[in-house]
């Protein structure tokens, strides 16, 4: 056996599930612990056992708190992980927000499963409950952007801003004199709140994110898009339905439609943000202002302009009333969440709009409206499609095919080994042969569960 190895434990021939196992002699680190989302197929791969003993990893380090990067940590710890986790301060204030959430939805999805009786499981369970979330919390460890710190011997991280939401960075490993880069998910240079990503300045080996490998962002401009999305619906008196993702994107289109408001470009009219996780997210802007654009005024403003839903029932009270609203509620791949309820309501009324504005993953309810699907299943019942549905393409967090390699392209060395992880199969390998022809730099496509020598 080599002297280091690694080992793809999710986001190798898919987006979601993102873990990366680094294995030397006398150390195991995980970088990313996610949780596989989308069809069945992949979310069963979260209740099978992993090929790893987790009571023998050493740390994990998280480039950013979304869940595909860190959902899985409960469960990890539930299955004997002890050790520390390791993430910037924002990285790790947005994955308690989410883990808990996520916990919660799971608890709920089982009630409610094992009330309808319609789960294969019998009784159903959650995944992990939000006392696992507890437990997982007292192992965080937060550390500086651009500090290296100390693993083990002659093993130590270094974590860089990548601006793809707040607290994200990539994370350069020094192990055994070799620098591996994890890109996580890298942001743009042109976001409305983040600054632009870094990019360390070597790395014998790169394991690089490739969700967009295989597009360029359209050119689209957003805010006349979504000025006219809103005034459309608003005239027929309908109501818009945002799905939208808690971290950054919430905000984003807060931060979008309350200047439109402001500006008169678009009615006066009841909006909604219902998504407490949204409203937490808020908060972690407002402590850790040097990691986004916006001032403290802005966020206060924006956040004056829209009703926030406390609980479920004030849900359920803004779902009965029928008149004109915009709504924006999680979860953004319409996987569960808030947003299911609004869409049980209103996926039948033709005068409801349905705007999808974020990246939607193979088997997910999102991708199946951007397919035109004529029905949806929620809970166990199908409903039939009668609103429009909407697309803006612009807004992702994530950078495009340029975008990742400008970013490659900065460092200064040729690396000896690239694997492209994080992507759909025709996204991985657009990227793939872009790199080979530009940069002339060799790349590698991994499976999952495959293990590389380095
Ligand atoms: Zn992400």
């Amino acid at each position: 056996m080599k002297d280091i190895t690694v080992q793809f434990l999710g986001a190798a021939g898919t987006v979601t599930g993102s873990k990366y196992l680094v294995e030397t002699a006398d150390k195991k680190i995980l970088i990313d612990c996610g949780l596989f989302q989308g069809v069945k197929k992949l979310r069963q791969l979260n209740w099978d056992p992993m090929p790893v003993d987790a009571r023998e990893i050493d740390c994990v380090l998280l480039t950013h708190g979304h869940l595909d990067h860190c959902g899985y940590l409960p469960r990890l710890v539930d299955l004997g992980f002890s050790k520390r986790i390791i993430g910037t301060a924002p990285t790790l204030e947005i994955a308690e927000i989410i883990l808990r959430d996520s916990a919660k939805i799971q608890e709920e999805d089982a009630d409610r499963a094992n009330r309808n009786g319609f789960s294969k499981h019998h009784p159903a369970k959650a995944l992990y409950t939000v006392d696992d979330v507890e437990t997982m919390l007292t192992q965080f460890k937060s550390v500086d952007e651009d500090q290296w710190i100390d693993l083990a011997p002659r093993i130590k991280a270094r974590f860089t801003y990548v601006g793809h939401i707040l607290g994200a960075t990539c994370i350069e490993l020094e192990v055994l004199g070799k620098i591996l880069v994890f890109s996580g998910d890298l942001g743009r240079q042109d976001d409305f709140m983040m600054f632009p990503p870094k990019t360390p300045p070597r790395a014998d080996f790169l394991f690089v994110e490739s969700t967009y490998g295989d597009r360029l962002h359209p050119k689209e401009n957003i805010k006349e898009r979504l000025r006219e999305v809103v005034n459309q619906t608003m005239k027929q008196g309908g109501t818009l339905i945002i799905p939208s993702f808690a971290v950054e994107r919430t905000q984003l289109l807060m931060y979008l439609l309350w200047q439109m408001k402001m500006n008169k470009e678009i009615p006066e009219v009841l909006m909604i943000m219902d998504s407490p996780m949204g409203a937490n997210v808020l908060k972690v802007f407002q402590n850790h202002k040097k990691w986004h654009r916006l001032s403290a005024k802005d966020c206060n403003d924006m956040c004056a302009s829209f009703k926030m839903t406390k609980d479920y029932k004030e849900s359920m009270a803004f779902i009965e009333d029928e008149s004109a609203k915009i709504v924006i509620a999680g979860s953004g791949m319409l996987t569960g969440g808030r947003v299911i309820a609004y869409l049980q309501h209103y996926i039948s009324d033709p005068k409801t709009t349905v705007l999808i504005a974020g990246f939607q993953a193979e088997g997910t309810r999102g991708r199946q409206l951007l397919k035109g699907a004529s029905e949806i299943k929620m809970y166990g019942k199908y409903y039939e499609v009668k609103a429009r549905i909407e697309e803006i393409r612009g807004l992702s967090g994530h950078a495009d095919q340029q975008g990742i390699l400008d970013w490659m392209s900065k460092l200064k060395n040729k690396p000896d080994h690239i694997f492209i992880v994080h992507g759909e199969a025709h996204s991985a390998d657009a990227l793939r042969s872009k790199i080979e022809s530009t940069l002339k730099w060799d790349c590698h496509i991994p499976e999952l569960w495959e293990i590389d020598e380095l």
